[in-house]
């Protein structure tokens, strides 16, 4: 077995606070109507392998990120793999755009898994949503979040719903690691856990098994000799593809 850091999160963030003259379609509300910036409340994160799912949140009189955001950046900092669903184009860009406002250094890219573009890429299915495809797996969705959360946490500064929703955060989070758990076996992997730990390139990149069976010779446009393998750990039985030249090292 390998010891895979891979880190399930999910982040709820606040709305803008700000004047706006009328209410309607069509409107046009300019940046210079904002009177408070948003932020992000919560962050929930959970390690493979490991049960609690950790929740980092704002002190709700103060409503500060700079905290938990200090904290989350150093947890970030010592996984192998990080994953969210739309993280790449949501919680990442909000991490690193709250981090560049409060100063706080973060690594310029992570090995990062987004389930949603696993699912757009990869899939066909009548939605992409998280909640969605857990239910369309029988694995439940996710708790519809109303508007009065957010009032109630951002203006009347209520603990009760900020422990609300970061309940359903981290239930999006366990919601998010078994979602996960299906779709990536259909797509191919981004760590070598073997090589990671110590092993041969042939070995399983998912669990370091060295028991794999060759399974075709695939040649590349460029005329690269690539060998598909399996895991043959019946839990496991991931497939994977090395170049030729790895494979003869053996
Ligand atoms: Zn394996």
């Amino acid at each position: 077995m390998t010891e895979r850091k891979r880190l399930f999160f999910d982040i709820e963030t606040s709305p803008n606070i700000g004047f706006f003259w009328s209410a309607g379609y069509k409107l046009q509300i300019g940046y210079e109507n904002i009177i408070t910036e948003r932020a992000i409340i919560c962050i929930c994160f959970k390690w493979e392998g490991e049960k609690k799912v950790h929740a980092l949140h704002w002190d709700v009189r103060k409503q500060c990120d700079k905290r938990i955001l200090i904290k989350f950046i150093r947890i970030a900092s010592e996984a192998d793999e990080i994953i969210g669903h739309n993280g790449d184009r949501y919680d990442l860009p909000w991490l690193r755009t709250r981090c560049l406002l409060h100063g706080i250094e973060m690594f310029p890219d992570y090995t990062s898994v987004d389930t949603l573009k696993i699912s757009k890429s990869r899939f066909r299915f009548n939605s992409n949503r998280l909640d969605y495809i857990g239910q369309y797996l029988g694995l439940g969705g996710k708790i519809k979040t109303e508007y009065s959360l957010w009032k109630n946490i951002v203006l009347n500064k209520c603990l009760k719903s900020l422990d609300k929703m970061i309940q359903y955060c981290q239930r999006d989070v366990r919601l998010l690691e078994k979602v996960y758990q299906r779709l990536a076996k259909y797509a191919p992997h981004k760590v070598h856990y073997g090589v990671l730990a110590g092993h041969a390139r042939t070995t399983c990149p998912e669990c370091g098994n060295s028991h794999v069976r060759s399974h075709q010779i695939r040649v590349t446009a460029a005329g690269y000799k690539r060998i598909r393998l399996q895991c043959l750990d019946h839990k496991c039985g991931r497939y994977f593809t090395i170049p030729e030249s790895a494979f003869k090292q053996k």
